[in-house]
């Protein structure tokens, strides 16, 4: 496995309370904690910053001059992708689910400011993108480029590594900490902190990404701790999915709005607002409890917020008029 990373964030990124938001969710003032991962810098932030930087310094170790990566049109990773690879002095071509829409907003906006290629694979499930991504390399290299892919959410246990990192830096931070509570997606975030914190000490909320996301967690920690990993040992609630990774769910609207009135904090609607909803259900089912100290790991991705249209109009109604 590669050592050489390259560096392409400050850390550690901070920690702030959050008394208002834990006493309105039904824990004491001081027991809730913003793991400001949001804060990573490169690209405009968020969690995969951490990941990209053990899988860019791989690929850089290993020659390459072009990043190749997969999402969803709106993927956060995909974005960070295309920044980090700015960052390195690389190309990026990034391989899309769908086809071009009308709606170039948030993080698509943000690809072509990087100066990213898109290839948009059709209406394909994660092995139609997986295909169509070894066919772009494929033709890159045809081209006498030397392309590195990324994988999927820059997920591995090469890239769950910067989440090790993380799990080191809140135990310094919060020495008491019962429970990080973290959207998961392709994985890798999850798995880094179980790997640093210890299965009992993580909170997965799933966003429904995956058929099967506690495996992958083990699949990517295991090499990663000395610890025994079993993925029905792991505490992960898939309660918060909904009608789907893109559906603005109920309980998302009401985390959203929640977030923002009472410490200003702003989550997106697919990944930190499905963590805010599960951490309300899990306080609501007692896994989470007054007294104990819970950090709230906050990944990014607000240029999503952006980019989903349902979510923009929600936020909008929330302005109401001045009546002076
Ligand atoms: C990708 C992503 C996650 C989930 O991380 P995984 O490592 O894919 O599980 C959480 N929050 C945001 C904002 C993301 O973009």
């Amino acid at each position: 496995m590669s050592d050489s990373i390259v560096e392409l964030a400050t850390f550690p990124t901070p920690v702030e309370p959050a008394p208002r938001l834990a006493a309105a969710i039904g824990l004491g003032p001081d027991d809730l904690w913003i793991k400001r991962d949001d804060l990573t810098g490169l690209g405009g932030g968020g969690n995969k910053i951490r990941k990209l930087e053990w899988t860019v310094g791989a690929a850089l170790a290993e020659g390459a001059d072009t990043l190749v990566t997969t999402g969803a049109p709106q993927s956060n990773h995909a974005r960070l992708t295309a920044a980090a690879a700015a960052r390195a002095g690389l190309e990026a071509v990034l391989v899309l689910r769908g086809s071009p829409g009308a709606s170039r907003s948030g993080n698509l906006a943000l690809d072509g400011l990087f100066g990213a290629r898109l290839a948009w694979a059709g209406d394909v499930d994660q092995t139609g993108l997986d295909a169509a991504a070894a066919e772009v390399c494929e033709r890159l290299r045809e081209g006498g480029a030397r392309p590195a892919l990324i994988p999927f959410g820059g997920s591995s246990t090469l890239g769950a590594r910067g989440y090790v990192r993380c799990g080191e830096e809140l135990r310094a931070q919060v020495p008491d900490l019962r429970t990080a509570v973290v959207a998961l997606g392709s994985g890798g975030t999850a798995a880094g902190l179980v790997a640093s914190l210890g299965s009992a000490a993580v909170l997965g909320v799933d966003v429904g990404a995956l058929a099967d996301p506690a495996d992958a967690v083990v699949r990517f920690a295991a090499p990663l701790t000395s610890a025994a990993l079993a993925p029905d040992r792991l505490r992960v609630r898939r309660d918060q999915v909904g009608a789907g990774y893109a559906a603005l769910t109920e309980p998302v609207r009401g985390a959203l709005r929640l977030a923002a009135r009472t410490e200003g904090l702003v989550l997106d609607p697919t990944y930190t607002g499905r963590a805010m909803a599960g951490l309300i259900a899990a306080v609501r089912d007692g896994d989470v409890r007054p007294g104990e100290r819970t950090v709230f790991v906050h990944t990014g991705g607000l240029p999503g917020l952006f980019g989903h249209t349902e979510a923009v109009a929600y936020a909008e109604e929330g302005a109401t008029a001045y009546e002076g």
